[in-house]
C-alpha cells in the first residue's frame, strides 16, 4: 500500500544541497543559503539572535506587526534599538531610514520587512538598501511575505541577511524556511559571543558543519515532505516564469484595489497609495460603522474557501485582507472575492454596485496600474 506522503525515503545531503542552490537562483544569490527546517520565524528570529548583541546599535523600521517582533529580539538580545514606525497605511521611505542614521550614526544594523501580508504595504528595498550601504551597516531583510509576488534581490539590494518562508506567494507548506547569509553577516556571527551555537536557532552551526564541510553531511533528518514541497513550489514558480508569477500577483493587488472602489458603499483600499501596496495581498478598509470581521465572516459563511480574513488583533474591526498567495492571484479569485463582499455589504444594508466592480477588475486586469 503506497501513499502519496507516508514512507518515504529520508532526503540525501545531494538533494537537500540541490533544492538550496534552487532557491539561491530564485533569489539571483551568490550568498551562501540555509534551508531551515521550521517555519519562518525559526531563521528571523535565528538571525537576529546571532547578528545583534550588546554592542548593537539597531535601527528596527516597523511597518506592521513584524517589526514589532523583531524589536522585541533585538531589546532582548541586549541591543540599542531604535525604532522607525510608520502608519500601517503606507510605507517607510529611504529618506526616513537616512534621517535616523543622521540622527543616530551608531547605528550598525538595519531591520526591515519587505512586504507585510498583514497590513498590505511594501517597502522600497532597493532604495533603503543604498542608504544602509553608505553606513556600511548589516542590512536584515523579512521578506517571507514578497518573495514569488515582486522582486526580491538580496545580492542587488545589499541585504545581509533575507529570509523568506514559502507559506505566501509561493503556494507552499508553512513548515520550511531559507535564509540567504553575506560574508559580512557570517562574521559578524561568528565575532558575536552570544550567537546561538550547538543550538536549533544557530545559523552558524550550519555554516561550520554542514557550509564548510562542502554539504556533505546534515546537521539533523531533515523534513523531508516539506524539503520536497518546497522544491515543488520553486519548480512551479520556475514552470511559470517568475516574472509571469509576480505580474499576476500586481494584476490581483491592482484589480482588487480598482474593483473596491468601483464596488462603492465606503469600501476603500487600506494603503492610500498604489505604490505602496504590496502585490502579495490587498487590504482594505471597511465602510464607516461596518465591522470588518462580521463582513468577512459573511463572505466567508457564502464560501469558506476564499482568501478573505480580517485584520489581525486591533485591525479586525476595520480591515479586510483579500490574499492573493500564488494560485489566488487570478482574474477569477479577485473577482469572487470582490462579489463575495459585495454581497454581504448588501446583507448589511450598504449600496454596491457588483456590475461595476467586475467591470473595474477586467479594466485593470494585467495593466498593472
Ligand atoms: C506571514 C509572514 C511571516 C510568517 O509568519 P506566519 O504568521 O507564521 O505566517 C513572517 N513575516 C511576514 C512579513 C509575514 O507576512
Amino acid at each position: 500500500m503506497t501513499h502519496p506522503f507516508l514512507d518515504l525515503a529520508p532526503l540525501s545531503a545531494a538533494h537537500f544541497a540541490e533544492i538550496e542552490d534552487r532557491v539561491a537562483r530564485l533569489l539571483s544569490t551568490e550568498q551562501d543559503v540555509v534551508i531551515m527546517q521550521g517555519e519562518a520565524l525559526l531563521p528571523l528570529e535565528g538571525a537576529i539572535r546571532g547578528a545583534a548583541g550588546p554592542g548593537t546599535t539597531a535601527l528596527n523600521v516597523i511597518t506592521g506587526p513584524y517589526g514589532q517582533t523583531f524589536g522585541d529580539w533585538l531589546r532582548d538580545c541586549g541591543a540599542t534599538v531604535i525604532d522607525l514606525a510608520v502608519p500601517f497605511h503606507t510605507a517607510v521611505t529611504a529618506s526616513q531610514v537616512r534621517e535616523a542614521f543622521a540622527a543616530h550614526p551608531s547605528i550598525d544594523f538595519v531591520s526591515l520587512v519587505h512586504a507585510e501580508a498583514a497590513t498590505g504595504n511594501t517597502n522600497p528595498v532597493a532604495e533603503i538598501g543604498d542608504v544602509v550601504r553608505e553606513h556600511g551597516a548589516l542590512f536584515y531583510l523579512d521578506a517571507v511575505a514578497s518573495i514569488g509576488a515582486e522582486p526580491v534581490l538580496p545580492d542587488a539590494w545589499g541585504v545581509d541577511l533575507c529570509v523568506i518562508g514559502a507559506q505566501k506567494a509561493m503556494g507552499g507548506p508553512a513548515g520550511v524556511s531559507a535564509v540567504s547569509v553575506s560574508e559580512r553577516a557570517w562574521a559578524r556571527m561568528a565575532d558575536n559571543p552570544a550567537a546561538p551555537r550547538r543550538s536549533y536557532l544557530s545559523l552558524l552551526d550550519w555554516k561550520q558543519r554542514w557550509i564548510d564541510g562542502g554539504r556533505k553531511a546534515l546537521l539533523h533528518a531533515p523534513a523531508q515532505l516539506e524539503m520536497l514541497a518546497l522544491e515543488a513550489c520553486v519548480e512551479r514558480i520556475e514552470a511559470e516564469g517568475p516574472a509571469a508569477v509576480m505580474a499576476r500577483h500586481a494584476s490581483a493587488a491592482a484589480a482588487t484595489r480598482a474593483g473596491a472602489l468601483a464596488l462603492g458603499g465606503g469600501l476603500e483600499p487600506y494603503v492610500y497609495e498604489a505604490a505602496d501596496a504590496a502585490p502579495v495581498a490587498t487590504t482594505l478598509r471597511a465602510p464607516s460603522g461596518i465591522d470588518a470581521a462580521e463582513l468577512v465572516a459573511r463572505a466567508l459563511a457564502a464560501d469558506p474557501v476564499l482568501p478573505l480574513a480580517a485584520g489581525g488583533g486591533a485591525l479586525a474591526k476595520e480591515m479586510i485582507r483579500v490574499n492573493h498567495y500564488g494560485p489566488d492571484a487570478t482574474r477569477g479569485v479577485v473577482r469572487v472575492c470582490l462579489t463575495a463582499l459585495g454581497s454581504a455589504l448588501g446583507e448589511l444594508g450598504v449600496a454596491v454596485d457588483l456590475e461595476a466592480a467586475g467591470r473595474a477588475v477586467g479594466d485593470v486586469w494585467g495593466t498593472g496600474a
